[in-house]
């Protein structure tokens, strides 16, 4: 009862404009049912075999969200239904998805990562890196994406200043690359914040948000993150 509960404590808190992302990763199916039945559409999964086991089973208007790292001799798993990626951070991952894309004669959305925490271990890409890749020829020829907006993570950190700095550096990348618009690429979701952090995250102008932990409980961290 108290996942559903706390769905709809989120859909009553959050923007009308702000998507939620319910993030199920390691939770069992009766979990993501009870969010379901609570009207939850969007869920978001870490694993590309856990999210495929999950979508095979669970009701087909499900919105599966990839907010994972990708690895691409996987992409060929979700390319059938997965509704966006979030976590794109190469052009040769680009090029993958387009070509299984093409595969199911579809057109998968992405988001592009960027790298704003101070950690190293996140990854993404930089200003320049995204400006290079879609001013490339190689970027021109991907038919089968579209680029819809952009993905980060704060530092995992107390300290709310410097989560507020790295959000506001991603609103400011976004709102940058906003008036570049081609038929394979249209800024209009900046997909940033989690359960420590999606106020300050709104605040700055987070269109999407992803919570796991917050609806669902805790995760057990030894086996993920
Ligand atoms: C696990 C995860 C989340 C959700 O984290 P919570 O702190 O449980 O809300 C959000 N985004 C990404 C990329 C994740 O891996």
């Amino acid at each position: 009862m108290a996942i559903a509960e706390n769905i709809k404590q989120l859909q009553l808190e959050l923007p009308l404009e702000v998507t939620l992302v319910a993030v199920s990763k390691t939770k069992p199916l009766e979990a993501l049912e009870q969010a379901y039945n609570a009207g939850q559409r969007d869920f978001g999964e870490n694993k590309i075999q856990e999210m495929t086991q999950k979508f095979e089973v669970l009701p087909k208007d499900i919105r599966w969200h990839m907010i994972g790292h990708v690895q691409t001799n996987k992409v060929k798993y979700m390319a059938s239904f997965v509704h966006l990626i979030h976590g794109v951070d190469s052009l040769k991952l680009l090029q993958e998805i387009n070509k299984q894309a093409l595969k199911h004669q579809r057109i998968i959305s992405c988001l592009l990562q960027v790298h704003i925490a101070k950690e190293e271990t996140k990854f993404g890409f930089s200003e320049a890196e995204i400006l290079q890749v879609i001013h490339s020829e190689e970027f021109a020829a991907l038919k089968n994406i579209k680029i819809e907006g952009l993905m980060g993570m704060a530092s995992f950190t107390s300290n709310k200043t410097e989560v507020i700095n790295e959000f506001t550096n991603l609103k400011n990348i976004f709102d940058y690359l906003k008036p570049y618009q081609t038929f394979n690429c249209n800024f209009k979701i900046l997909s940033m914040g989690m359960s420590g952090d999606y106020q300050e995250a709104i605040s700055c102008g987070s269109t999407m948000v992803r919570i796991g932990s917050s609806i669902f409980g805790e995760r057990n961290y030894t086996k993920n993150q």
